[in-house]
């Protein structure tokens, strides 16, 4: 479904992204590990259209993406929910949730049975749907923003660290609602520095160092390898 070849990223001089080969297949769960700093938010950012590749190339469903505005992107099936949320804190958690529809939908019945879809997935934000979604737990933020990304009905959605400054109870109900996610159709890239969470719902993961892609694997292949156990696993 998505497939990078060679793809470089500059900021400057610097090589931020070096060759990466990779791909996510339809309704694949694949994780991104890697340290701060190695290259996650910049390879996200290169698939939804923020960054632009100085080399190689995107393709999703076998168009080239390169070069495509953002909206285009969404437009085609790509979503990025980004880290630390990116909420409108004064919007209510309802207006918040319908802008992730605004980009390319205009179908107002189809809006709202995604809508209900959502609000069936995490039912919390039905009871606070209109309170202003800066007032909400982090944990219930981040649902609000996986909640507005889904809104867009992706094909793949891009999660950037979403267990980040959650209390592990919250986390471990956030793993389980990504699968749910992917269970139901929607393949997802998830960037993770909690890497055995990550790993244990994940299909397939790769590793990446200093903007290059070092390790890819099964997730068994993964939890069993001796350099991820001791990298980003810590047992
Ligand atoms: P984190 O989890 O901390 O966000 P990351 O793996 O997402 O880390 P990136 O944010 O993609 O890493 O950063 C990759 C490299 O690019 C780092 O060395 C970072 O300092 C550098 N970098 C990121 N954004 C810029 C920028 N706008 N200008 C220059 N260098 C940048």
């Amino acid at each position: 479904m998505l497939q990078l070849n060679k793809v470089d990223v500059c900021y400057g001089s610097f090589k931020a992204l070096s060759a990466v080969d990779m791909r996510v297949d339809e309704g694949e769960l694949v994780v991104l590990l890697g340290a701060n700093g190695a290259g996650k938010t910049t390879l996200f950012n290169a698939i939804s259209g923020l960054l632009k590749p100085t080399a190689g190339e995107i393709r999703f469903r076998d168009k080239v993406m390169n070069g495509l505005k953002p909206s285009a992107v969404v437009g085609g099936g790509i979503v990025h929910c980004p880290e630390g949320r990116k909420l409108f804190p004064q919007m209510s958690v309802m207006k918040n949730l319908v802008m992730g529809a605004y980009v390319h939908r205009r179908d107002k019945e189809g809006i709202r049975r995604t809508l209900k879809d959502v609000l069936a997935l995490f039912p919390i934000l039905e009871e606070k749907k209109n309170e202003p979604a800066g007032s909400l737990s982090g944990g219930q933020q981040q649902m609000v923003a996986i909640g507005r990304a889904l809104m867009s009905r992706p094909k793949l959605l891009m999660l950037d660290e979403p267990s980040l400054g959650l209390a592990p109870l919250v986390v471990k109900q956030m793993f389980e609602t990504i699968q749910k996610i992917n269970s139901l159709g929607t393949g997802v890239l998830l960037a993770e520095q909690n890497a055995f969470a990550a790993l244990k719902i994940a299909h397939r993961a790769y590793v990446i160092e200093n903007g290059k892609l070092v390790m890819e694997g099964d997730r068994e292949a993964m939890m069993g390898n001796e350099a991820v156990r001791k990298a980003y696993i810590g047992a």
